[in-house]
């Protein structure tokens, strides 16, 4: 009788015959060939089959083949293809081929970037692309970088360097004293400021109520003649790229306003940032480089692989105090980095590998093209839906168009019809007190065929309301 081998010999041996590799390559090619033609979203029998994965804590292993083997068959059917060019949801992003392969390399590697010593590939690529980056904003030449999860928690990092820079000139040491006690930070924010940044806030021990609000114009703008005085204990925050309509706030001035008065300025860009790095683009960005931190996601505009995003900040000192950590068995480099200065988290994944490769494969060219035709696309979107006789709301300055359908309630019901459509995935929002179709062109892979694809998916779907609405009103009067 064959002899049962024990669970860890079981993980050699895969790991030596590398079937269960290639397993999973052979399920991820599959649904690589589907998820540019196949519905955008799940279908409802996809989404009650995830019931399979309901169960207690297993207590008997399971093989790698039948695990890899649920997970295709009840998983991938569940996903919402986002690396397709008809999704247009939140403001998401695709993947660059490079970007994918490569975190699919560095996924062996299993390095964690937190001291060179740990990982000297990837203490130097994120040297390297923290130089690129600089390079590509027009930032300071002391801008630093550290590589984090997304913009939330790089928000969250610039106010925590903004906190103790400002506390620092108020007198007061904010990671010896607290914040108990404190002088007061002044905080101004406008109310279209992501949600995001509201968290960080509140994560950063500052209340809501002790906010200074500032209203914006009909683009999203923060109107900056109402921009209250500010002061060296001001933070004010910044947003390059509004979250619903894609506008940018009028940086120059606004920055030079701030720095005559030291007050410290962040910028949430979470995807508008990279209107920077492209020439045809760059006026929405003029005067970035007169803030102090700036947010920006990889993993949105540039399409590099989910989890990706980046803290710059021009003040070191401040961001690295900010996050500071001690330990005995720390061993940190005099001349090299030691990515953990710039991060909240000590261990993480070196998501800088596929950063890297998305940038060192597109090159400057590149990332100019796949910026530049996100707004093409955009601004197609909006062309062929208005010719449609659909009513585009905003301006569209970049990526982000905002549709209404003529009444809220023909809004909702024809997004409604669209998202069961499948064709396209579009998400909905508030605008000017009005329902919105909200659509982000984020992802590379969407082509003048996919937008006008899209459209014609509005056009049926409306039909299909309208017919509905007038079926209603006929049979209410036999
Ligand atoms: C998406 C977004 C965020 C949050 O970024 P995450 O990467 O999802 O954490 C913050 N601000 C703006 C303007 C955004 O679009």
């Amino acid at each position: 009788m064959k002899e049962q081998r024990s669970i860890h010999e079981e993980m050699f041996l895969e790991m030596e015959e590398k079937t269960i590799f290639n397993q999973a390559q052979e399920y991820a090619y599959e649904y690589l060939e589907q998820a540019f033609t196949r519905h955008v979203f799940p279908t409802e029998k996809a989404i009650e089959n995830l019931a399979y994965f309901d169960e207690e804590m297993p207590e008997s292993p399971t093989t790698t083949r039948d695990v890899l083997e649920a997970l295709h068959t009840y998983g991938s059917p569940a996903t919402v293809s986002q690396i397709g060019g008809r999704y247009f949801g939140f403001v998401c992003g695709g993947i660059v081929p490079a970007g994918l392969a490569a975190k699919w390399l560095a996924d062996c590697w299993d390095q964690n970037p937190a001291m060179h010593v740990l990982s000297p590939i990837s203490s130097s690529l994120e040297a390297v692309v923290e130089k690129w980056l600089r390079q590509l904003f027009h930032l300071p030449e002391q801008t630093v970088a550290g590589f984090v999860s997304g913009t939330s928690l790089a928000t969250f990092c610039g106010l925590a360097a903004a906190r103790y820079r400002v506390f620092k000139r108020l007198g007061w040491d904010v990671n010896e004293q607290g914040m108990c006690g404190a002088p007061r930070i002044r905080i101004v924010v406008s109310k279209q400021a992501h949600s995001t940044v509201m968290k960080a806030i509140g994560l950063l021990g500052f209340g809501k109520a002790h906010l200074e609000w500032v209203d914006a114009d009909a683009q999203g703008r923060i109107r900056l003649e109402l921009i209250p005085e500010l002061d060296e204990s001001t933070i004010l925050v910044l947003q390059a790229g509004n979250v619903n309509s894609g506008a940018f706030d009028a940086f120059d001035e606004i920055c030079e306003k701030a720095n005559a008065a030291n007050a410290w300025v962040h910028i949430d860009g979470a995807f508008g940032l990279w209107a920077g790095a492209v020439e045809q683009l760059n006026h929405l960005t003029k005067g970035i480089e007169k803030a102090h931190s700036w947010s920006v996601d990889g993993h949105k505009t540039l399409n590099t692989p989910y989890d990706c995003g980046i803290i710059l900040c021009e003040d070191r000192e401040a961001l690295v105090s900010a996050l500071h950590m001690t330990g005995s068995y720390i061993i940190l480099s005099e001349a090299e980095r030691d990515g953990m200065l710039f991060t909240p988290e000590m261990s993480r994944r070196a998501r800088i590998v596929e950063l890297w490769a998305t940038m060192k494969s597109l090159g400057k060219q590149g990332i100019d093209e796949l910026v530049y035709g996100l707004h093409e696309r955009a601004v197609q979107f909006a062309h062929e839906l208005q010719a449609n006789g659909f009513e585009v709301l905003n301006e569209v300055v970049f990526n982000q168009v905002l549709v209404s359908c003529g009444t809220d309630e023909l809004t909702t019901n024809i997004l409604k019809c669209v998202q069961e459509m499948r064709e396209c995935w579009c998400g909905g929002s508030t605008w000017d007190n009005k329902k919105v179709i909200r659509i982000s062109v984020c992802s590379w892979a969407t082509t003048p065929e996919d937008v006008s694809r899209s459209v014609k998916s509005f056009v049926k779907a409306r039909h299909e309301i309208q017919g509905t609405i007038s079926a209603t009103s006929h049979n209410a009067h036999t």
